[in-house]
């Protein structure tokens, strides 16, 4: 009986680990959608201060300072796009266990039959 106990709380514990990195990708995949909005968004204003630049002066002399800015930032926001995406895909991966449950592939429990994964 005690044992029973000690692996129905294990189970427990793993299924509120499960849903914590389940909130976490959705989070992220918030973050990382928000962050590809960023990126057009900085296209967008890449591409207006090119246009304003020549309309002002027919001319894109004065741009390279403006232009390094505007990519500099976009440098900024796609590492941070890949690492989150990176992230997202890490926490992603699941695995089958003989009980036909889908489970996180870092459990080493399965939390719906209490499986010991090799
Ligand atoms: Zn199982």
């Amino acid at each position: 009986m005690k044992e029973f106990f000690g692996k129905l709380k294990n189970g427990i514990k793993k299924t509120g680990q499960g849903v914590k990195k389940v909130v976490y990708v959705n989070r992220s995949r918030l973050e990382a959608g928000q962050k590809r909005a960023d990126i057009e968004e900085g296209y967008y204003d890449l591409g207006k201060a090119a246009y304003a630049s020549y309309v002002n002066g027919r001319e894109f002399k004065d741009m390279e300072k403006v232009m390094i800015e505007h990519c500099r930032k976009l440098e900024d926001i796609e590492k941070e796009y890949r690492s989150l995406t990176e992230k997202i895909k890490e926490n992603s991966r699941t695995k089958k266990c003989r009980c036909g449950a889908t489970v996180m592939s870092a459990a080493k429990f399965c939390p719906y039959c209490g499986y010991k994964f090799p």
